[in-house]
């Protein structure tokens, strides 16, 4: 009989209890490509950015309510006059553009507005 087993040494138990050093430093940058990134909400749809007068460089005067091509450039798929920050176009030419326009929708070359 001895009495050895009943002064157990618990030194053991308190050495293993400590868990795995773990620093809890900066974490990874995350991969690109998650919501929110750069550049902001409100993506630019249009590329007609330049900001030269398209009428001013090829030197056109007057704008005929009957070049229904060149007037639709102009014109947003509803129908509606784009704005002159869009096209670039100078405040003369805006002018005629817009009265060739209006007056281009009055013989029906172009809509007014487009239904859906
Ligand atoms: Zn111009």
């Amino acid at each position: 009989m001895a009495d050895e087993t009943t002064s157990t040494p618990s030194t053991e138990q308190q050495q293993t209890s400590a868990p795995a050093p773990r620093p809890s430093g900066p974490r990874p940058p995350r991969p690109a490509g998650g919501p929110g990134g750069p550049g902001g909400p409100g993506g630019r749809k249009f590329f007609r950015r330049k900001k030269v007068c398209k009428f001013c460089t090829e030197k056109i005067e007057a704008i005929s309510y009957r070049d229904v091509r060149l007037l639709q450039g102009f014109v947003a798929e509803r129908g509606k006059i784009v704005p002159r920050r869009l096209t670039g176009v100078c405040t003369r030419h805006q002018r005629r553009l817009s009265q060739a326009i209006k007056q281009s929708r009055n013989i029906a070359l172009l809509a007014f507005a487009t239904r859906y």
